[in-house]
């Protein structure tokens, strides 16, 4: 059996408090944004009001695909031996990616061999939603628009799963299953990573996931795994300014995150935001985290963030950031290349009726070719492509 072994790093909190300031409680039992750029939190009434406004400005989805997101075949970078020794994302729509790192042993002949273990690198599938819809049941809830690049099936073996937090469009049922029962049939091991108090979850899902299958962390904790004959990573938990739930009563109670990942084969960095804000509109300071995470790891090779679902932004700002605050995420983390996500797939309860699909990646590629970073180091790409730390 292939061995995956997981081990803790030193934290990278370099100011590590005594009861920690996103901690309500010690030990906590749920958890908050502790900067001033997230303001204030909405209450239902504000929720009510802005789904039944008279403000409202709802488009609906083009019927025209040319006008929406472009989906293609995953190769998942398997065309070119080069990217053999890259580290690499293939988008699978809204924010899950199927990330691999530099293989150790590249071959020439890419064929069905280079998916052998000794012939690719660590998979790690971040945020991956296979299902219809992002919510509890499968006839109610927001239904994806733009369908995923691939069926599950079709999905390479996959090593280790992290996750940013618990909603419905960023943790599916569907998708931990099938990667589960997957690699048990295989034999292989699959490891979770999911924020502090996010454990329980995967152990009472009825997947039959094990105590030691799963490791959740807290902000800016750091481990090291390794895959047996494939390679190793360093996985360390960053903050994101957002919440969590996924019922009405648990607001709050599981932390979320966003991820950092090392490729030790090729030494390049990968940020990924997961679901974040920026600044809400009424504060006057963005969340400082960002420019913390840069600072740490001193700047990315690559990194995705989040670009939609922010209408109306006097509502969403402290929990999604509109394109113009992921270009000052971009800058903060110090990216060189920076993957706009959260977008094109599936619409917002909410946001759904104030913002127009097609807006979200015409505003960030306006924004970013403002600064002269459009296509030099902010870039979009279609659902299934695969792009390299290169
Ligand atoms: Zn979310």
């Amino acid at each position: 059996m292939a061995r995956l072994s997981v081990r803790s790093l030193p934290s990278k909190n370099l100011a590590p408090e005594k009861l920690p300031a996103h901690w309500n409680g010690n030990p906590p039992t749920s958890f908050k944004n502790p900067w001033l750029s997230f303001a204030k939190q909405h209450g239902l009434l504000d929720v009510f009001k802005i789904r039944f406004s008279s403000e409202r400005n709802f488009v609906p989805v083009p019927q025209d695909r040319n006008e929406l997101v472009k989906v293609r075949k995953p190769t998942w970078g398997r065309e070119s031996p080069a990217w053999q020794q890259e580290l690499k994302a293939t988008w699978l729509g809204h924010a899950g990616w199927l990330v691999e790192t530099a293989c150790l042993a590249p071959t020439t002949q890419v064929t069905a061999s280079a998916d052998s273990k000794e012939h690719r690198g660590i998979r790690i599938l971040f945020d991956a939603v296979f299902s219809e819809r992002t919510s509890p049941v499968n006839w109610f809830g927001p239904k994806r628009y733009t369908p995923t690049p691939c069926g599950l099936d079709e999905l390479p073996e996959v090593d280790l799963v992290v996750i940013s937090h618990n909603h419905y469009d960023h943790l599916d049922i569907a998708t931990i299953a099938h990667v589960y029962k997957k690699s048990k049939l295989a034999g292989r091991e699959i490891h979770f990573f999911a924020a502090l108090g996010n454990k329980q979850w995967f152990l009472g899902a009825g997947l039959g996931i094990l105590e030691n299958e799963v490791t959740e962390c807290d902000w800016w904790d750091s481990l090291n795994v390794d895959v047996e004959g494939v390679g190793s990573v360093k996985l360390t938990c960053t903050p994101a300014q957002h919440t969590s739930g996924r019922t009405p009563f648990d607001a709050g109670q599981t932390l979320w995150c966003s991820w950092v990942l090392e490729d030790l084969q090729s030494s390049k960095k990968l940020f990924f935001a997961g679901d974040t804000a920026y600044k809400a509109t009424s504060a006057e300071t963005a969340c400082p985290a960002f420019k913390q995470i840069g600072e740490v790891f001193g700047g990315f090779d690559l990194a995705m963030v989040p670009i939609g679902l922010y209408s109306p932004q006097w509502f969403m700002s402290n929990v999604h950031c509109c394109p113009e605050d992921s270009l000052e995420i971009h800058k903060d983390i110090r990216s060189r290349k920076t993957l706009g996500m959260h977008y094109g797939t599936v619409r917002g309860g909410l946001s759904a009726q104030y913002e127009d699909v097609r807006e979200p990646p015409r505003r960030w590629q306006e924004c970013c070719a403002k600064e002269g970073k459009w296509e030099t180091e902010c870039w979009l790409c279609d659902v299934g492509e695969t792009v390299t730390a290169a």
